[in-house]
């Protein structure tokens, strides 16, 4: 499918106009009249470029600091290019949710072990809620961590599901 839209002329590549002004000299407007596409970024340089210098006390316009509208467009240009560069290097929303997650992970090695340093050693049996006062965190942090620690093989579970179970810490793991 052919598209036909305006590009900005200033821009090396292609990105599309949101104005096309023309430049009019004189008293009415010529057929001649010079015209441009440009882009959002490249009209407000144009418009910039309509602003009068200020004169200093001396009446003198500062000539040093008065930059072509080809210097001003071409800084423009720079910075997209920077802007492009400085965006990349931001994590993606993958990378975040990954370390996100790795982090979570590692703070659930750190609560798992607290839990297990808790309990006593094997041989003796405990429920949920008296693992719960000896490590002093809410019930389902400890449910978690025991879980955890289950599947490490660090912590075997007897009896039920809920907090009539027992958990004991295995032999060889402290
Ligand atoms: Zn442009």
């Amino acid at each position: 499918m052919k598209v036909n839209t305006l590009a900005c002329d200033w821009c090396r590549g292609v990105t599309p106009a949101v104005a096309s002004p023309t430049l009019v000299v004189g008293s009415s407007r010529k057929g001649s009249d010079p015209t441009l596409d440009l882009c959002k970024g490249h009209l407000g340089v144009l418009l910039r470029a309509f602003v009068p210098h200020q004169r200093t006390q001396l009446g003198l316009t500062n000539q040093n600091r008065r930059r072509t509208i080809a210097q001003v467009a071409a800084d423009y240009n720079t910075k997209k290019v920077r802007d492009r560069v400085r965006h990349a290097k931001l994590p993606t929303k993958r990378a975040k949710h990954a370390a996100r997650h790795e982090a979570a992970l590692l703070n659930w090695e750190t609560k798992s072990a607290l839990v297990l340093a808790a309990m006593p050693n094997s041989g003796q049996r405990l429920s949920r809620p008296q693992i719960d006062k000896l490590v002093k965190l809410p019930k389902t942090t400890v449910l978690k961590s025991l879980k955890l620690l289950m599947q490490k093989g660090l912590v075997t579970k007897y009896g039920y599901k809920g907090p009539g179970a027992l958990y004991e810490k295995i032999a060889d793991a402290s």
